[in-house]
């Protein structure tokens, strides 16, 4: 008998559970905290609950993880986990523990359609979205194993950031649930400010989020005009920046928090020269959205052939939008030891879909719009 994974629900998805089993609804809060708060996963540890509910439970119900195949500790304290979602498929989860938070990437699919340039994830093509489960399932194994590993009886995780494998808005469905548990007090009670959707800019569905669950939001920018976001983001030919500053601005209108964040990728040679710095700050300035810059260097990985922007030319550019009165900030790299940017390992599983393949001859036949000269070409997660 096939039963179900009750990481699949938020609350409400829960309750409707429990009053399929003929159980009162508020059960299924009982149940929530046992399975998010308390990491069990055996009903009968659940000695609150009724025995006549954890029988039914025992025969109808799961709480199932993803197998971990790989776990590595950076010096850093940096841990990233490679887990099986079934198919030769894999997607990571990496911690991070700064000395005011912990914050866990959590990816949303295996491999990922939009097929950025310089993210290693886009070079392995898209398998599939993730269940609501598998998203949860990492902060759900992420969380619980720390709180051993650490010897600690709080929360561990403060912070998720939905910037792993794929592109969330382009796995909705099963994303907004995920994003319920996340902040729901019942399970890991983590604060809309500190739970952040990323996105290379799927504009129709910023909307929806706006309306359905505003939480943070980073939009992976990585250009400042259409002709050499065009390259880099494949999406912006759909969604042009214009649509796209357009649509961080209705959705602040909904957010708790008043910026966006926009995240861009330092690529030598490609965006990180001085009049890159200068259209940036005309783009945001002549939109009127309050934002700040993330500038992130570039992970270069085996199949890659761009190079991460040299130090002071990440910290001239940085100064550029400073002097602007940008607030901006330069990412510290870390796990560089473990391959800790996403999508480094899991290509090392398998490449289900050829896509680099598939990019290489797309680029061929495209137009090269990119404004200084190219080293080969290639990506990094957003
Ligand atoms: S940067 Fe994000 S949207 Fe672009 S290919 Fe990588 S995972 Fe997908």
């Amino acid at each position: 008998m096939t039963t179900a994974n009750l990481l699949e629900f938020d609350l409400e998805g829960l309750a409707a559970f429990c009053e399929k089993l003929g159980e009162k609804r508020f059960r299924a809060t009982q149940l929530f905290r046992w399975i998010h708060q308390r990491g069990a996963s055996d009903f009968a540890q659940m000695t609150d609950l009724a025995k006549s509910l954890r029988e039914k439970l025992a025969t109808t119900a799961r709480v199932e993880a993803l197998p971990v195949i790989t776990q590595h500790e950076s010096k850093d304290g940096t841990i990233k986990w490679l887990f099986d979602v079934g198919d030769g498929n894999a997607v990571e989860a990496v911690f991070i523990p700064e000395d005011d938070r912990g914050t866990l990437c959590v990816s949303s699919q295996a491999g990922c359609a939009v097929g950025c340039r310089f993210c290693s994830t886009g070079h392995q093509g898209f398998s599939r979205n993730l269940s609501t489960g598998e998203i949860v399932a990492q902060l759900w194994f992420a969380e619980h194993f720390l709180r051993k590993h650490l010897k600690r009886d709080d929360r561990v995780i403060s912070n998720v950031v939905m910037m792993g494998m794929g592109e969330p808005l382009q796995n909705y469905t099963a994303l907004v649930p995920a994003l319920r548990t996340m902040l729901d007090d019942n399970a890991y009670g983590l604060s809309r400010r500190r739970v952040t959707v990323s996105t290379s800019g799927v504009v129709p569905m910023i909307d929806r989020l706006g309306a359905d669950c505003p939480v943070a939001m980073a939009v992976s920018l990585h250009a400042p005009n259409d002709a050499l976001r065009d390259d880099l983001v494949p999406l912006n030919r759909k969604y042009p920046i214009a649509e796209l500053l357009e649509a961080c601005k209705r959705y602040l209108a909904h957010a708790p928090r008043d910026f966006i964040t926009f995240e861009y990728c330092m690529l030598d040679g490609v965006n990180d020269q001085p009049e890159h710095a200068r259209q940036l700050v005309e783009l945001v300035r002549s939109h009127n959205i309050s934002c700040k810059f993330n500038l992130i260097p570039f992970n270069p990985f085996p199949a890659s052939g761009l190079l991460r922007s040299p130090q002071p030319r990440v910290l001239a550019f940085a100064k550029t939008l400073s002097e602007a009165g940008l607030v901006t900030t330069v990412r510290k790299t870390r796990g560089d030891d473990i391959d800790a940017a996403c999508g480094q390992l899991a290509g090392d599983v398998k490449d289900r879909t050829r896509a680099a393949e598939r990019m290489a001859q797309r680029r061929g036949s495209e137009r090269t719009v990119v404004l200084h000269p190219v080293r080969k070409t290639a990506p990094q997660e957003h």
